[in-house]
């Protein structure tokens, strides 16, 4: 762990402890931006006609527009403050990148983004971003590492996935000098950092006099999900809650890693660089189909998200790309914020909990994440708006074909 991550960050995700200080210089950037607003979305209530208290804590203020850099402040502190010079990491769409390029800046670390070949040749926006805060960008699979080079060799057309792109981001780390690689998501304390999400949102919601029946949120890897819901969950079980408040987590029908995929051990990378860590998995060969514009597309799952699913202590839904796009209208039409595809999941949850309210005449309050803005996403907006978006179901046959070449890999990973 210690060729990849700065030993705090190592204590971190290893660690019981309860509380963990936000240090100075990382409040000072958290200044540009936080505490984020927590909004009532009053239009979407009058526009379903529903009793429901419906509420979202809106991420999207951030600079590079999304809760991540959260995590990318803390992890670029913790890296100067031992001595690191160089970051490397993987992005799919770009907003993992450009939250950890525009962290580096106040840190004067350098970064090394691989990106997803199909991101980087259709999304060239976030791209920029990433280049106008300084970092440098490859696309992924590239010629620059032999896990790299190796891909291409047996499919030079390949379009990349997260899980290549880790792959070759942990190889340039370990090769480099002063380098070290960093985790948009998944691991405890990129989940960690996210809480101060939920801790605002528990105050805020505290002077409203409020508390949520249900806090929903999205999930590729679930950090920002787990950043929410935690402080409640941890209100829940020590019997701090005046509710029994209920977790619901989202994702899509084109990466279903928690409804469809096993709970077993694997890798988090497609290179399996990386050690093998229990969560709901798809098979880290896993590579989503370009068709899907949703994003959400981790073959993984977070470990600790996927063992409160496993004990049914979270709520999983499932949707697919056009009830997903058709909720975010009409979200933009009432609220007028344009979520990013990845939230526009939990408001189709949000609006189906608050419809079902309508129908009981229950007065739920519902706490959702819009956790970034879909500014960079108006060619997925422009093909749903075309109806060039078809629904997409990832297939079953897909997931048992890649989790029996995992199980025939590490045979032992099946038994109890
Ligand atoms: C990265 C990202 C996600 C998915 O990652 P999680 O770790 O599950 O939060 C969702 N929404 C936005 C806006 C993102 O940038």
């Amino acid at each position: 762990m210690e060729v990849l991550f700065p030993k705090e960050l190592i204590r971190q995700e290893v660690s019981g402890r309860r509380w963990v200080p936000i240090p100075g210089e990382v409040r000072e950037v958290y200044r540009l931006w936080r505490p984020t607003p927590l909004y009532r979305a009053t239009g979407l209530e009058r526009a379903l006609k529903t009793p429901a208290h419906i509420y979202y804590k809106y991420e999207g203020v951030s600079p590079p527009g999304s809760h991540k850099p959260n995590t990318a402040v803390a992890q670029a502190y913790y890296n100067r403050e031992e001595g690191t010079e160089r970051l490397t990491t993987e992005t799919g769409a770009g907003q993992w990148g450009s939250a950890l390029a525009f962290a580096d800046m106040f840190f004067d670390l350098e970064t090394i983004v691989y990106m997803v070949r199909v991101s980087y040749e259709q999304k060239p926006y976030r791209r920029v971003l990433m280049q106008l805060y300084g970092a440098k960008v490859y696309p992924s699979p590239s010629d620059r590492t032999e896990v790299g080079r190796k891909i291409l060799e047996e499919d030079p057309d390949n379009p990349g996935s997260l899980g290549i792109a880790i792959s070759e981001a942990v190889e340039e780390c370990i090769r480099g000098e002063r380098t070290k690689y960093s985790l948009g998501s998944v691991l405890n304390h990129v989940l960690m950092h996210q809480t101060v999400i939920g801790l605002e949102a528990l105050e805020q919601l505290r002077e409203l006099e409020e508390y949520p029946d249900k806090v929903i949120g999205c999930v590729g890897g679930g950090s920002s999900f787990s950043g929410l819901f935690w402080p409640f969950y941890y209100e829940k079980k020590t019997g701090r809650s005046p509710k029994p408040v209920e977790f619901i987590a989202v994702e899509s029908t084109a990466c279903p890693s928690l409804s469809l995929g096993e709970y077993l051990y694997d890798h988090g990378d497609s290179g399996r660089i990386i050690p093998l860590v229990k969560m709901y998995t798809l098979g880290h060969e896993f590579i989503p189909d370009p068709i899907h514009a949703g994003g959400l597309r981790y073959h993984g799952m977070a470990p600790t998200l996927s063992l409160l699913v496993r004990r049914g202590e979270v709520e999983v839904r499932v949707y697919d790309q056009v009830e997903v796009f058709n909720a975010a209208s009409r979200f933009i039409r009432a609220e007028g914020f344009i979520p990013a595809p990845e939230p526009a999941h939990a408001i189709k949850a949000v609006i189906d909990e608050a419809l079902r309210c309508k129908e009981t005449g229950k007065e739920e309050t519902l706490l959702f994440l819009l956790c970034g803005h879909g500014h960079f996403d108006m060619k997925a907006y422009d093909d749903f708006l075309q109806g060039r978006l078809p629904p997409y179901r990832y297939p079953r046959e897909k997931i048992e074909e890649s989790l029996d070449r995992l199980k025939k890999l590490y045979p032992w990973i099946t038994k109890r």
